[in-house]
């Protein structure tokens, strides 16, 4: 009750989010974000909102007022306000290239591009295979510009015998194993990887490839690689994996996330899996529902990805994938090279392409404008859904959620320019070409880290 004696009644509410009693006035927030589309899938959420935050923290979603008093105004009318976005597959190079990216190069490629989250993959030399590594990674992360998670080995050295202390990884924070760029290709040793992470719920990611049937190849095993004269990476050499993988996921009760899936082949034999009701998830690069292996007849180094760039007819299997929810997540398989190591011969350039900076972009332009996606099911791809497979707290625009919040300019046309990429490596094949949607305002906790 009140001073006058009448009850309380609660302030009318602003859909399911309603402004709470004793609630600071407006001057006491550090951050307002006025007028702008809020999209949310997790509390299905499409429509005009302020967004108020203090501490780093979501306080207040309401109806657009006009007048709003805050340390910080950022105005987004006619922008589109989603979660930070989240890359759950991020190549980092510390330790041992500091010259391609560091973590926090990586981490003000990824703030760019939209990312406040980024999962930082443990191909690094050495590989990150044991507590001490990192624990490595979180303190240099202090520093980072995002969150930067980190993914472990399944194996010691990533040589595919022996498994790694997966407890002691879990102890240091490591949010998956992994031995990404690499196959398990012993199926005895995944078995077991895949029985111990499942006593910790945590997600094993696979990079599918049967070293034998890619052999020696560094393209798509196809007509384009028959008439360049180039040895080929069939699709089976990933497709036979992906079939293993499910099979040890089903047989062992354990969850496996696949990662970069790029053939039409392994978008079906997940879509079975998991009417199955087997735990499996998966992800899709940007590059592989954009590019086709006719690409490679430029003989641009930039083009060479393992897993490779595949037919039109793949293309249209993942955005299918994407489009029925068979892929989960869109990643971006950032993996960073420099000048020198990519100037080379097709045959000796090493695989790989940046992509942090250029993921939005892609999506906006080839999944939304397309209308294979909408924007909510493009953005949850890109949030709640790697956030979920992860157990990460960031993926939503809730109050009390954590403020990581990203500001999009829709409309706005660019053209990709590698040498402004803030990643330390350039290597994009994407250069001159024209995208629409940028990033206006990158928010982690509260603080604005990026402004373009
Ligand atoms: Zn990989």
């Amino acid at each position: 009750m009140n001073k006058s004696g009448k009850l309380e009644t609660p302030h009318p509410a602003y859909d399911e989010i309603s402004k709470q009693a004793g609630e600071k006035k407006d001057s006491d927030f550090d951050l307002a974000i006025t007028g702008g589309r809020v999209i949310d899938l997790e509390t299905k959420m499409d429509r005009m909102a302020d967004i108020l935050i203090r501490d780093g923290v979501i306080k207040r979603i309401e109806k657009p007022k006009g007048k709003l008093r805050a340390k910080q105004i950022i105005d987004a009318k006619d922008k589109i306000v989603v979660p930070g976005l989240i890359d759950m597959h991020t190549h980092l190079r510390e330790p041992g290239r500091e010259d391609e990216e560091t973590i926090y190069t990586g981490s003000c490629a990824a703030v760019a591009g939209g990312f406040t989250s980024i999962c930082c993959m443990p191909n690094t030399q050495p590989p990150i295979d044991n507590q001490e590594a990192v624990k490595f990674v979180y303190q240099k992360a202090k520093d980072a510009k995002c969150k930067v998670y980190c993914v472990g080995c399944i194996t010691k050295g990533q040589k595919g015998e022996e498994l790694t202390e997966i407890y002691d990884l879990v102890r240091a924070g490591v949010v998956a194993i992994s031995d990404d760029g690499l196959p398990v290709p012993n199926s005895q040793v995944l078995r077991n990887a895949l029985e111990y992470s499942r006593m910790f719920n945590l997600p094993v990611i696979s990079h599918c490839e049967d070293l034998n049937l890619s052999a020696n190849g560094v393209m798509h095993e196809g007509f384009v690689s028959t008439t360049l004269g180039m040895c080929g990476i069939p699709s089976i050499a990933e497709e036979t994996i992906v079939a293993r993988d499910i099979e040890l996921a089903e047989f062992t009760g354990a969850r496996i996330h696949i990662a970069h899936v790029s053939t039409e082949g392994s978008v079906d034999l997940i879509r079975q899996a998991k009417k199955r009701g087997i735990k499996v998830t998966c992800e899709a690069t940007p590059h592989h529902f954009t590019l086709t292996h006719e690409i490679i007849k430029t003989f641009d180094t930039n083009a060479k990805v393992n897993p490779p760039l595949r037919t039109k007819k793949d293309v249209e299997a993942v955005k299918r994938g994407l489009s029925d929810g068979t892929i989960d997540c869109i990643a971006t398989d950032h993996a960073p090279h420099s000048v020198e190591e990519k100037e080379v011969e097709f045959d000796s350039a090493p695989f790989g392409m940046v992509g942090l900076e250029t993921a939005l972009g892609l999506v906006v332009t080839e999944l939304i404008n397309q209308k294979v996606l909408s924007w909510a099911h493009a953005i949850a791809k890109l949030t709640i859904n790697p956030a979920r497979i992860l157990d990460l707290k960031g993926g939503k625009i809730k109050r009390n959620s954590p403020a990581d919040i990203t500001i999009i300019d829709p409309k706005a046309s660019w053209i990709v320019d590698p040498f402004k990429f803030q990643s330390k490596s350039k290597n994009s094949p994407f250069g001159g070409r024209k995208l629409q949607g940028r990033v206006c305002y990158t928010i982690v906790d509260g603080k604005v880290v990026y402004e373009g």
